[in-house]
């Protein structure tokens, strides 16, 4: 099947390969009978979701199993629809391998539940000219990406505010190691070519970074003004009201997905902790010639990381920001343990209530 032929300007008309159907999410379907269609989550509401299937969006709800089990798909997940012709319905039984996931805060008990979009291919970093350009947060960002397992590109954006865009990527390469790093002015059109390579058709996007670097102007210059309009829904609330909803993940003009939805742009450090290391590859290998297989790089001695911070081979800035990270990472772990121990205790309330009923049975019965 030739997807550029199939791919029609009607809105809805898109293949599973214009959608970034893979191998992997075919192999994935194979067990599933003529009863299922696959098709990827484009919006997600409370308790409904619109999918894009082939040719077609439907908007549905979840099975009771998948309910039980708190298994709720997220904007830009692959999933198995039941379709009942008899009564014209049709429900989400299943979600598909996801390739990468934006996860919201730290994992918790919930698990999918907290997933905000999930087979992202690469993530826009967007920083900006000016007070934002900010090597400290750039790291943050990149440790953020690391964990989603999605690909980073770092955008600088407002290059037309800088006297020399080179000497502004200069701060930023410092801190990328491998990730390309882009200049652009969303507001000029300046060097938006340079993410011509990242949009290939069927790929998916998203876009995080702090509030006033440019997001919604890159956004907004990304997409055509009408295909903005026209994925404009409406959808029926709990009430039965008609509420409009903008389409999260948004077939772009030249074939590349986009996700945006609320809480992934300002995406926090969460789950990153495979992603600090990842971002920091240098300490990860300085930290091999700590004495102590465990150190934390902070009192003890023959720390190398330490070491290589006064000899000038790493910079207290970067060393710092690397403790910084850890240490809310630990932070929004122990919250989340915090919150599980709790669960814990109201658990153990119930078994000991339990407990208690059984013992006063046995001691009415030795009685
Ligand atoms: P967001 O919070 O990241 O979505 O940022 P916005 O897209 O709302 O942009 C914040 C401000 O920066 C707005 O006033 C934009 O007009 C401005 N802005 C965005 N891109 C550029 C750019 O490339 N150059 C300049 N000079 N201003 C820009
Ligand atoms: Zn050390």
């Amino acid at each position: 099947m030739n997807t550029t032929e199939r791919r029609c300007t009607d809105k809805h008309h898109y293949s599973l390969a214009d959608l970034g159907w893979t191998a992997e999410h075919a192999t994935a379907f194979d067990r599933y009978n003529g009863d299922y269609v696959a098709g990827r989550v484009s919006c997600r509401q409370k308790t409904s979701w619109e999918v894009l299937i082939e040719g077609e969006l439907v908007t549905t709800g979840i099975s009771g199993a998948m309910k039980r089990l708190g298994r709720y798909p997220a904007v830009g997940d692959f999933v198995v629809l039941l379709r009942q012709p008899a009564c014209g319905t049709t429900m989400i039984v299943d979600i598909l391998p996801q390739r990468t996931r934006f996860t919201r805060g730290a994992a918790g008990r919930e698990g999918s539940n907290q997933v905000i979009a999930a087979n992202v291919d690469t993530v826009f970093i967007v920083t900006a000219a000016g007070r934002d350009l900010n090597p400290r947060r750039t790291e943050r960002y990149l440790a953020i990406a690391h964990a989603s397992g999605a690909h980073p590109v770092i955008v600088i954006n407002k290059c037309d505010l800088a006297d020399d865009p080179t000497v502004l990527a200069d701060e930023i390469l410092a801190v990328a190691g491998s990730t390309p790093v882009i200049t652009i002015s969303a507001a000029t059109g300046e060097g938006l070519e340079r993410l011509l390579p990242f949009l290939e058709p069927g790929s998916t996007i998203v876009l995080i970074g702090s509030s006033g670097v440019g997001k919604s102007t890159l956004i907004n210059r990304l997409l055509d003004q009408s295909v903005q309009k026209t994925s404009e829904t409406r959808v029926h609330d709990q009430r039965g009201r008609h509420t409009t909803t903008v389409r999260q993940l948004i077939v772009l003009n030249g074939g590349a997905l986009m996700i945006d939805t609320p809480g992934l742009r300002e995406v926090g450090i969460g789950t990153a902790s495979e992603g600090i290391d990842e971002a920091f590859p240098d300490i990860l290998m300085l930290a091999e010639g700590c004495r102590f297989s465990d150190c934390r790089h902070e009192q003890e001695p023959g720390c190398a990381v330490q070491q290589a911070v006064r000899d000038g081979v790493l910079t207290t800035s970067r060393f710092n920001n690397y403790h910084r990270l850890v240490k809310e990472l630990a932070f929004e772990k122990a919250k989340a343990e915090i919150g599980l121990a709790r669960m814990e205790k109201k658990r153990w309330k119930q078994i000991s209530g339990h407990g208690k009923l059984v013992n006063s049975v046995r001691a009415a019965r030795d009685l």
